[in-house]
């Protein structure tokens, strides 16, 4: 029985300390003005190229980052797949405008995509628009498409190149790519360059994945149009499914600029719009494929209801379930103990570049004050139980070491 109450299976991996760690970063996160005093004073530390790394490496990135290069995820890696999870290599390193740093960017995407070819515990590659394409072209393709220079057609050629070559690389080496969903100024250029590579490469089976973010008021209708047109061309439609990471900075902006928020009224308009996504999806299965990118345990259950209803297997390999590393163990490892598929997203890149990542972490798990409060008193249970049995958390982490070693050493 699926129960994300037991802490046993999901801080299984964990040992003693890396709870106690993650206790600590909770319980700090958790009170809002901590993370926005430490936001500004992040930022100016940024600004003076304070070396943070000393600092950040073994606390906040330790938990919320698989490493700072590809091969630092591997541990991450084989430790996840111990535990039946696999590993989604995210290259989080914010966007840029300069041309060379987002050639830079692509070339890292394909190695997250050559990884993954080489790889069984990694079943999806992912990748931001936004970390090939400057902000200002998103949206100016987005919105202006019609008034676009010579200049900004060529600028945006290049990033259609470069997204034609991630998504090539993913068909030609058979590794599944997400598109994450960015800002509303950009999603619709980022939606139509999407629908075009599903086009091209979703003919046999889902390559390219759409995100769709349910705090839009528009989603909805967006997924079943979707569905249609993917219908009409005998593909394959890939959902990444979640509720979407930007809502304050979404409210502001159409504040700002004088147009209706684009986001649900509440929180709970947003819930029903997911879980719509979620019955829709799985009652068309047959033309979809689907990850269930989301914290959120009703969502989730639902998911699990869903799929024994329409009698369809907990491994089904047309549905994953997806947290975030450092986030809602209780979720991925319950899940994957009962034989659901489930991945983690693991963000690497070098810290400086890794803390607006990290920053919006602490956002997110400041602003959820619920999901905080409920990880937080998962953990401290677990940490009470252990020290029933003193022995019981570090001789997990002694296993689990050995075990992750023993896994690389077969790979090298
Ligand atoms: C594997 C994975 C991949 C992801 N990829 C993306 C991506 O590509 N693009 C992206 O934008 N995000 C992405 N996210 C983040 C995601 O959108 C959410 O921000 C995050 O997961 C929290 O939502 P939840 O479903 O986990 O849980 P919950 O804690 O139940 O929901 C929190 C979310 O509900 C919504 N919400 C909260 N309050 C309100 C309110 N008052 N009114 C309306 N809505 C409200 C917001 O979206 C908020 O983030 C991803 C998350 C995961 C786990």
């Amino acid at each position: 029985m699926l129960n994300f109450e037991n802490t046993e299976i999901a801080f299984s991996s964990k040992s003693n300390n890396d709870l106690r760690k993650s206790r600590f970063l909770f319980k700090l996160v958790a009170r809002s003005w901590v993370v926005n005093i430490g936001k500004h004073v992040l930022n100016f530390l940024l600004a003076i190229r304070f070396p943070l790394r000393p600092f950040v490496k073994p606390t906040i990135f330790e938990v919320f980052c698989g490493g700072e290069t590809i091969e630092e995820c591997d541990h991450r890696i084989a430790k996840l797949d111990n535990y039946g999870i696999g590993s989604i290599l995210d290259y989080s390193v914010e966007g840029s405008a300069e041309e060379e740093q987002l050639n830079k960017t692509a070339e890292m995407i394909i190695r997250t995509i050559d990884k993954a070819e080489h790889t069984k515990a990694i079943p999806f590659a992912v990748f931001k628009v936004s970390g090939i394409a400057s902000d200002r072209i998103l949206e100016r393709k987005s919105w202006h498409d019609q008034e676009m220079g010579t200049k900004e057609k060529a600028e945006w050629s290049r990033v259609e190149e470069r997204m034609h070559k991630i998504a090539k690389t993913a068909y030609e080496k058979d590794v599944p790519l997400f598109v994450d969903a960015e800002d509303y100024a950009f999603q619709p250029a980022i939606d139509d360059i999407t629908w075009r590579m599903m086009k091209i490469f979703n003919k046999k089976k889902a390559i390219v994945y759409n995100t769709i973010q349910a705090y839009r008021r528009d989603r909805y209708e967006f997924l079943q149009s979707m569905h249609e047109k993917t219908h009409q061309e005998g593909i394959t439609y890939g959902v990444k499914l979640v509720r979407g990471a930007y809502m304050e900075k979404e409210r502001e902006r159409a504040a700002e600029n004088g147009y209706p928020s684009p986001i649900h009224k509440n929180k709970d308009a947003t819930d029903k719009c997911f879980n719509n996504c979620l019955r829709y999806i799985i009652k068309h299965i047959k033309d979809f494929a689907l990850c269930n990118g989301t914290h959120n345990e009703e969502s989730t259950y639902l998911l699990t209801e869903l799929m024994d209803q329409y009698g369809i297997e907990k491994n089904d390999k047309r549905i994953f379930s997806a947290q975030l590393l450092g986030m809602s163990d209780h979720i991925s490892y319950n899940l994957a103990h009962e034989g659901y598929n489930v991945a983690k997203y693991v963000p690497f890149g070098p810290v400086r570049e890794m803390m607006p990542y990290l920053i919006r972490r602490a956002q997110e798990n400041s602003s959820a004050q619920g999901q905080t409060g409920r990880e937080l008193g998962l953990i401290k249970h677990e940490l009470k139980e252990r020290k029933k049995d003193r022995r019981h958390g570090e001789r997990e982490s002694e296993m689990d070491n050995t075990l992750a070693n023993k896994k690389m050493e077969e790979r090298a």
